[in-house]
This record gives C-alpha cells, structure tokens and sequence, in this order.
C-alpha cells in the first residue's frame, strides 16, 4: 500500500470517527483531496486507491491537471479567484468553493451562461476577519446572497470558510458553528437558487471538528499528500 493509500483509509477513519460521535451519517461527508502543488502522479495514487474528489486553489493547475488526467475525476476550485480567470475555469469544476463578491459571481454566470450550464458555487466567508484571506464579511451575507440568487446560471450550493489558523482545532469550532447557523439564516430566506445543502470547512489540523460541527466537505491536503514546499 502507497503511504498516500494509507493516509487516505486512516482519513476516512477518522471522518467515520467523528461521524459517530456526533451522530452524523458518514455518506454525508465527502473528502476532497486537496491536491495543490501536488504532482499529478499523486492525483492518480489517491484516485488508484479509490479517492474521487480533488481540490485545487489556482487556475492554470487546474486547467493543465484536467487536460493531462488519465481518468475523468470530480475537480473543485477552492482557492482565491480573479475574474479575468473565470473563463478558464467554464464548465470544468464541479463545485467552486470561494465565491466571495457579487461581481465574481455575475462573471460565473456569465461565462456558463455561454455554455447553457448552471455552475455550482459556495459562498465563501471571512469570519475571523483577516485581511490576509478572502471572503466576505458575515454582515453582508444576506445582501450577497439575494444579488447571487438573481443570477441565472448559478446555484448556490452551500457556504465555505477557511477560518484562522489555532494549534488547537478547538478554538476553531466557534467560527465552524459560525458558518452553519449562517447557513440556517440564509434559508430561512428561501431565496431562488440558493439551496444551502453544503458546508465546505476543515482541513488537516481541524476536520473532525468541522464534521461535529456539520461539515459535508472537508478539503484534506497535507494529510494527505504531505506537507507542500
Ligand atoms: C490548501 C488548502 C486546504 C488544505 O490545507 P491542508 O492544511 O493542507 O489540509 C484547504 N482549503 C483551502 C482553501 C486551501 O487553500
């Protein structure tokens, strides 16, 4: 067995772990193996020992990736993203996790309009207000999320945050509970297109809290792959 097969079986564990505690089905949470920086010869171990799902924070990557896989896999676009780049991305992510302003937003839906698809986005939140990281501030959650429900080829899908760094995953649980009740306000607003079944939070250091917290996709990298340079 490879190491990243193993590190792969002994991550489900622990996702089936934290599923029991807090009572959660485990078909309710999906692993993305963030793949970032990563060889595309990795991609293909983790996908040989029966992982599907891939996550990736830059553009150029993503495209050359897709291109040069042997297998058809599911992609998600997880990193920070300029509009000028949406065009790349046109029909080749199955979920873009960092939506984070309504005009990246009208640009999607613009560029998959050309296509006749809806794309399928997350909001992505800042909820420690760190100016190093994306996302939008709490505050403007419902405002954002009725200008996105307006666009036609989109679909809101969920909600995403890459909350501030702790040695301790338990001082990130708040910002996790955070984003869920964020999530339970959006729908209460039952806004067009806006469907709200996602929470994308956790990684490495702190997925089993998120999954207590009500994760269903948690973005694993060097957990996985090993630390990146
Ligand atoms: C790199 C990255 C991850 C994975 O981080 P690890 O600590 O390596 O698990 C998850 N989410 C986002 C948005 C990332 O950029």
């Amino acid at each position: 067995m490879t190491l990243i097969a193993q590190n792969l079986a002994h991550i489900q564990d622990r996702i089936r772990g934290a599923c029991e505690r807090s009572g959660r089905d485990s078909q309710q949470v999906r692993l993305i193996a963030v793949s970032k920086k990563k060889p595309l010869t990795d991609i293909e171990t983790a996908a040989a020992a029966g992982q599907t799902r891939f996550g990736e924070s830059y553009v150029q990557e993503l495209v050359e990736k897709i291109g040069a896989a042997a297998q058809p896999l599911e992609w998600h676009f997880i990193g920070g993203l300029q509009s000028n780049k949406v065009k790349y991305l046109r029909g080749l992510p199955t979920l873009i996790h960092s939506v984070d302003r309504l005009s990246l937003a009208r640009e999607i839906s613009r560029q998959w309009q050309k296509i006749d698809q809806r794309a399928n986005i997350l909001l992505q939140f800042n909820l420690g207000g760190e100016s190093s990281k994306s996302g939008a501030a709490a505050a403007d959650a419902l405002k954002l999320a009725q200008q996105v429900s307006q666009l036609p080829n989109l679909i809101v899908c969920g909600l995403m945050t890459l909350p501030p760094y702790f040695d301790d995953p338990e001082k990130v649980r708040p910002y996790f509970r955070q984003l869920r009740e964020l999530a339970d306000q959006l729908r209460g607003q039952n806004l067009a297109n806006v469907q709200l079944t996602e929470l994308s939070m956790g990684m490495s250091q702190d997925f089993e809290v998120a999954i207590e917290e009500g994760a269903t996709l948690v973005r694993v990298g060097s957990a996985i792959f090993g630390a990146r340079d």
